[in-house]
């Protein structure tokens, strides 16, 4: 039997696809080798950040419609489910370490105020040293108001309720003209295939031109801590530095993360560069003093090879369609990917 869709992977770019076939009237069948929210899309930061406002570009206008149009999608999902996905726009602190910093951050506020359209501002301000060190911030800090979180484990499962029951156990091992094989021999065929593997999809691309690959996974690892008692953080904004996130998540913890990693062994496990991070977090937040870690993680970021969202008819099969290339912004782009991918349907 030729099914109408076949959505090959449910993380966020897989719910999102399938949610936006659903509702354009498709009938849609989803699958995953382990479960919704199995891969990289159940990420304990859930950071929405924009890029830096100055030297605007086309990849940063798109990412910024997507962050500008990502709570109305989530309210009407949250209506729709009743499941709360924790979206809050909290705002970003970046400390500003250099006497150059300052008048920098104010020139990119300008920028912020023309780019961002009224959505989000940008200041400089004297953080709570409880919260960001003095030390750590000695000329203060940006404080990026376009910057918003997301419980991402909730936005899964509230994007899931929504696409519809998703089939687990069938891992992808071959895509060919006749539509999907999967490791246990199971054969699908679809009108449309939607190839949303997340960093496992690259597997199933043609090299480039340059013989390189189209993508690789980018291992991340990350942590959450329960915090000892102290003031309540939940309403305090992000914190970024040098690649070190903050976060507080909203259910009383904080994470931290993420590495960024090219060589690995495994994709799944942690190590003592997550607790070079955690250190690090302790260092720059007093509000992280005897904080507890609850729980350490790792997946792979699925990282195009320009660094941009994959989204496009698979070169050598008209039928399947991809949509992955998230990287560390995929759960900000991953509804503007769906309605890409579904509008190539
Ligand atoms: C440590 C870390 C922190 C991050 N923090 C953030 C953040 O704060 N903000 C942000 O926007 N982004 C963040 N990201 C990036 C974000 O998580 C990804 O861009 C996004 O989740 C990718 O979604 P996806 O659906 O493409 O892939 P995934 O979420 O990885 O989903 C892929 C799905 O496909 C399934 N699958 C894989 N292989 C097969 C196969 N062969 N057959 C069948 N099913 C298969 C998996 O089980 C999984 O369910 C982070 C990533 C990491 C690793």
């Amino acid at each position: 039997m030729e099914l109408d869709c076949l959505v090959i992977g449910a993380g966020v770019f897989g719910l999102s696809v399938a949610r936006a076939l659903k509702s354009a009237g498709r009938d849609v069948v989803i699958v995953d080798a382990v479960g919704a929210g199995a891969g990289a899309s159940a990420t304990p930061l859930g950071v929405l950040a924009p890029h830096a406002p100055d030297r605007w570009n086309e990849k940063k206008q798109v990412q910024f419609e997507a962050l500008r149009s990502l709570p109305d999608v989530i309210k009407a999902l949250e209506q729709e489910t009743g499941i709360d996905a924790g979206y809050r726009r909290c705002g970003r602190l970046i400390p500003l370490t250099r006497a150059h910093h300052d008048p920098l951050w104010r020139g990119r506020a300008a920028d912020a105020e023309q780019n961002w359209q009224g959505f989000g501002n940008l200041s400089v301000v004297e953080p709570e040293a409880v919260w960001l060190s003095l030390d750590s911030a000695p000329f203060g800090a940006a404080l990026c108001g376009l910057s918003a979180r997301i419980n991402a484990g909730r936005y899964c499962k509230a994007l899931s309720a929504s696409a519809g029951a998703i089939e687990t156990g069938f891992r992808l091992y071959r895509l060919d003209s006749e539509g999907a094989v999967f490791e246990d021999g199971t054969r699908l065929q679809a009108k449309r295939i939607f190839l949303t593997t997340g960093a496992d999809a690259f597997r199933f691309l043609p090299d480039e031109e340059d013989c390189t690959p189209a993508g690789r996974g980018e291992k991340g690892q990350a942590a959450v801590l329960r915090l000892a008692d102290g003031p309540p953080v939940d309403a305090w904004p992000l914190i970024y530095k040098d690649r070190l996130y903050i976060v507080p998540r909203g259910d009383g913890h904080v994470a931290v993360g993420a590495t960024s990693e090219r060589d690995y062994t495994a994709e799944d496990t942690t190590d003592h560069q997550l607790d070079d991070l955690i250190a690090r977090a302790r260092s720059i937040c007093p509000r992280l003093d005897g904080a507890e870690v609850i729980e350490r993680w790792a997946r792979l970021r699925p990282r195009a090879a320009n660094k941009r969202l994959l989204v496009c008819r698979h070169p050598q099969l008209d039928h399947v369609i991809v949509s992955t290339g998230g990287f560390k912004t995929g759960l900000a782009m991953a509804h503007t990917a769906a309605a890409k991918a579904v509008a190539l349907a």
